[in-house]
């Protein structure tokens, strides 16, 4: 082994954020991570937009920006959807792009892969892989080689509480994903089998990049925020808030074994899809502003609708629920039912010049409904305006962090659906997308519970041959960028059409002078450069369900 030939194992903490992780490798509790951490390089990763684990996950394995590699979302969400085929979701088949794993392939060099999302159904890879979320439960075949599925007799992609049950049913949510030890323990069984499988494949076959992905921070960020004592202290149920630190500090342990089992001449990269926050407690009234400002019309209903009566009461549909408490005998009037029943009005999109999209909690896009390129980018420049002077009554303040063309950010996109603006809100802000009559655009949500919300900010970690140990954290990361610097530690030129670029300033300047970043065409898929080759096997309808609700109890699909 030369210079140019170092391993690579890159371990994945889905939604790991700073805000948990910092605080508990200063205190120790999590010695092996704090370790890694003191000889490298380090930041903040910043995620895709949205920060949704399927896009995410997916520019990491191509280097690319979601225009180009077409996974949006977990849905299929710019592209034409098949009329009445229900949600439809993205799998490995969506992606239009060659992951790291081909590069390496064509540079013979051998991989190992283990439950990266969206990575089903399975390709040839050389190597081995075993497929992650997004896997059918009934899949007879989640590896390549196939025959390996059958060897992994003890292993858990994800839990099964999950299975069987009807989408929509209040009952589903409240008691599936309700926090309690039973559910902390069966994500400590899987993350038990998924180390015992992990460290018997690292030490068992050949590799030169290996990669796993550790869902845990990711469900324990949804399910479990609050008994996170880092960001949240002490909680109203210390078993429950121990619970979490043991996971914490057992994930540890098994990061700190693979590392061991790399051995000592193996470049180490931590890494994160995005970051993980609370519950937004306020919201913005997007398509009401629009209408309120006189981009959008509504359809025309019969008058004395439900939003003219609160209109009359001066009460706003984000004030109904407190007015119900206040008021007991009201739950009890009919005009009164009929109002929460009724959904808001619907948005005319044929008589607006402008409507939303909604993309993510914080995150909506806007479409423009106008003719003529002048006329288009006018009513684009004033509407960018118009949105960063949204304030929040209470703080004064701007409630948008970023407002910019959907293709600017979407390029290269052949998707015909992307919206002509995308406008991101503070993560302390979600937006509605219903019309209706509010007491303001910005205003405080009603009921602020569920799962915690991703966010853009994540996490990486780099350590290994020529990356010195700095105290400060490295500025502006993406994750498309890890692939190429992957590439690049490991000896070879980093494909042409790739997004991301190589994180240079976190090697150390001989050894960067050393090995300038070199470039090659790129070369497609592996083995057939032209197309991907999958193992097929159909979805059945009851796997849909059941991928369907695990997205749905992740907070995903509303
Ligand atoms: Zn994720």
């Amino acid at each position: 082994m030369n210079d140019f030939d170092n391993r690579l194992l890159i371990i994945g903490l889905d939604g790991a954020t700073w805000d948990v992780l910092d605080p508990w490798m200063r205190d120790g509790t999590l010695p092996h991570l704090a370790r890694l951490r003191d000889r490298g390089s380090w930041g903040v990763l910043r995620s895709t937009i949205p920060p949704v684990t399927a896009p995410a996950w997916s520019s990491f394995m191509t280097g690319k920006k979601p225009g180009k590699h077409g996974v949006f979302h977990f849905l299929r969400l710019f592209e034409e959807q098949k009329a009445g085929a229900g949600n439809q979701f993205v799998n490995a088949e969506t992606l239009r792009s060659s992951a790291i794993w081909d590069v390496l392939g064509h540079h013979g060099r051998m991989v190992g892969l283990i439950n990266i999302p969206l990575t089903y159904p399975p390709r040839p890879v050389n190597g081995f892989m075993i497929s992650g979320l997004l896997t059918p439960k009934h899949a007879q075949v989640f590896t390549y080689p196939p025959e390996l599925s059958g060897c992994l007799t003890d292993y858990q992609i994800d839990l099964d509480r999950f299975a069987g049950k009807t989408p929509y049913q209040d009952e589903f949510e409240e008691s599936l994903t309700a926090p309690t030890m039973e559910f902390l323990g069966e994500f400590r069984t899987m993350l038990e089998k998924r180390a015992r499988v992990t460290c018997d494949l690292i030490s068992s076959r050949p590799w030169d990049f290996f990669m796993v992905v550790f869902t845990g921070p990711d469900r324990l960020g949804h399910y479990f925020w609050n008994y996170h004592a880092p960001v949240n202290g002490e909680s109203d149920n210390p078993e429950l808030t121990e619970g979490v630190r043991r996971y914490y500090m057992r994930l540890d342990e098994v990061v700190g074994e693979l590392v061991e089992r790399a051995g000592r001449d193996t470049n180490i990269l931590v890494m994160s899809d995005h970051g993980m926050g609370p519950v937004p407690p306020k919201q913005i009234h997007i398509a009401t502003w629009l209408q309120q400002q006189g981009w959008l019309a509504a359809r025309a209903r019969r008058t004395g609708g439900p939003d003219m009566i609160l209109a009359k009461l001066r009460i706003g549909r984000d004030r109904l629920g407190r007015v119900m408490k206040l008021v007991p005998g009201l739950l009890k009037s009919r005009a009164v039912r009929r109002t929460i029943n009724d959904r808001a009005l619907a948005v005319d999109e044929q008589r607006s010049t402008a409507y939303p999209v909604p993309i993510f909690f914080n995150i909506t896009g806007i479409r423009l409904n106008v003719e003529g390129e002048g006329a288009r980018k006018a009513a684009l420049q004033n509407l960018e305006h118009s949105l960063w002077r949204i304030c929040d009554p209470q703080t004064g303040k701007q409630v948008m962090t970023a407002v910019f063309p959907g293709r600017e950010y979407y390029s290269d996109c052949a998707a015909k659906g992307v919206p002509d603006l995308i406008a991101v809100a503070d993560p302390h802000y979600c937006f509605k997308h219903a019309l209706g009559f509010y007491s303001s655009i910005v205003a405080p949500r009603q009921d602020v519970r569920g799962p915690a919300k991703h966010r853009v900010e994540g996490i990486f970690m780099a350590l290994g041959k020529g990356i010195p140990a700095r105290a400060e954290p490295v500025p502006v990361v993406h994750l498309e960028d890890i692939a190429p610097t992957g590439l690049h530690l490991m000896g070879l030129p980093v494909p042409t059409d790739m997004d991301g670029r190589v994180l240079t300033e976190i090697l150390a300047k001989e050894y960067a002078r050393s090995r300038p970043v070199a470039f090659e065409e790129p070369k497609g898929f592996w083995p057939d450069a032209r197309r991907p080759d999958f193992s097929r096997s159909a979805m059945s309808a009851e796997d849909e369900a059941i991928i369907e609700n695990q997205l749905r109890a992740l907070g995903y699909l509303e």
